[in-house]
């Protein structure tokens, strides 16, 4: 799991602990230093305000340190960004009631599909029973596409035809998870931001429905961005934040991108915990967001 992480953040690693090691070499401390350390942490979408944190903080404590090597700043940087990672995680919380319950969102192309794919196949080498409801009704190719993940998976799947109801759907998936005993329920939704009313009323119903079933049972409200586009998914992600409360959010793509960076901005502006990222097109490539394995991935 770890060397799959590694591998699939090299691009990140490059961008952020390559380029460091490239900066500091032979260099001793001194103000251009920083200021060189700020432009690599920037191109790699850590944000502005996690950076001047991050600046901040190696310029007081190589002082207090007494550091004067440049090289010496990587230990000290490593430090803080896990500092600021470790409040980025965050763990699925699926109650304790039978069927757990993750409503998935996020627009189209995302990623949410093959995430609900490969969060499926792990449930089920657990040796858990999972339902995939197809609630996205919207797009007749996303109900298909769901099945290829259902088979693959050995999950069941819920579906209607498209241009159905979405919350009935949703109705038939965990009432009949309910009554068979299945342990989780996995709901893709349609991923058009229409107008923000339209996308707040149907998560709104489908919400309702689930809460009518089971209402004591949380729902694990999932954000799926595309981590490609780096801290540009914040202001889509806002409109979702609006419509309902998210939960939880889910960066894919990291393997093609050198702004993995931009987890810290997503995580500390939208105050969501990140918990699985996607580094990978493999089933194990989603992996549960870990600040210690994720600095260590993109240093060692
Ligand atoms: P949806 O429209 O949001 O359901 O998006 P899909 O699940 O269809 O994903 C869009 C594309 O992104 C597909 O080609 C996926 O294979 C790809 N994808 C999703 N997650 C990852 C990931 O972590 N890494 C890579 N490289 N590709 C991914």
């Amino acid at each position: 799991i770890v060397s799959k992480l590694k591998e699939g953040l090299s691009k990140t690693k490059k961008q952020i602990s390559d380029s460091f090691n490239l900066i500091s070499f032979g260099r001793k401390i001194d103000e251009s230093l920083f200021e060189d350390i700020e432009m690599v942490l920037l191109k790699a979408d850590v944000g502005l305000k996690a950076t001047e944190e991050i600046i901040q903080f190696l310029r007081e404590e190589s002082k207090k340190r007494k550091i004067t090597e440049g090289e010496d700043l990587k230990e000290l940087l490593k430090e803080k960004l896990y500092e600021i990672l470790k409040k980025c995680e965050g763990k699925l919380e699926l109650g304790d009631q039978k069927p757990a319950v993750i409503l998935f969102l996020g627009i189209n192309g995302s990623g949410k599909t093959t995430t609900i794919g490969k969060l499926a196949s792990q449930f089920v080498q657990e040796g858990k029973s999972v339902v995939l409801a197809a609630a996205d009704t919207f797009r007749a190719a996303a109900i298909d596409q769901l099945e290829v993940w259902a088979e693959r998976s050995g999950a069941r799947i819920v579906k209607h035809t498209q241009g159905a109801d979405p919350s009935a759907v949703v109705y038939d998936a965990v009432n009949s998870a309910k009554s068979r005993g299945d342990d989780i329920v996995l709901i893709d939704t349609a991923g058009r931001l229409h107008t923000k009313e339209h996308l707040m009323k149907e998560l709104q119903k489908i919400k309702r429905t689930i809460k009518k079933l089971m209402p004591d049972q949380p729902v694990e409200t999932i954000l799926v961005l595309d981590g490609t586009i780096g801290q540009n998914s914040i202001n889509q992600a806002k409109t979702f934040k609006e419509s309902t409360d998210v939960t939880g959010i889910v960066i894919t793509k990291l393997d093609g991108t050198a702004k993995g960076g931009a987890i810290i901005p997503i995580c500390q502006e939208l105050c969501i915990p990140v918990k699985f990222i996607g580094v990978g097109e493999d089933i194990e490539d989603l992996q549960p967001f870990d600040a210690k394995n994720f600095v260590d991935a993109l240093f060692d």
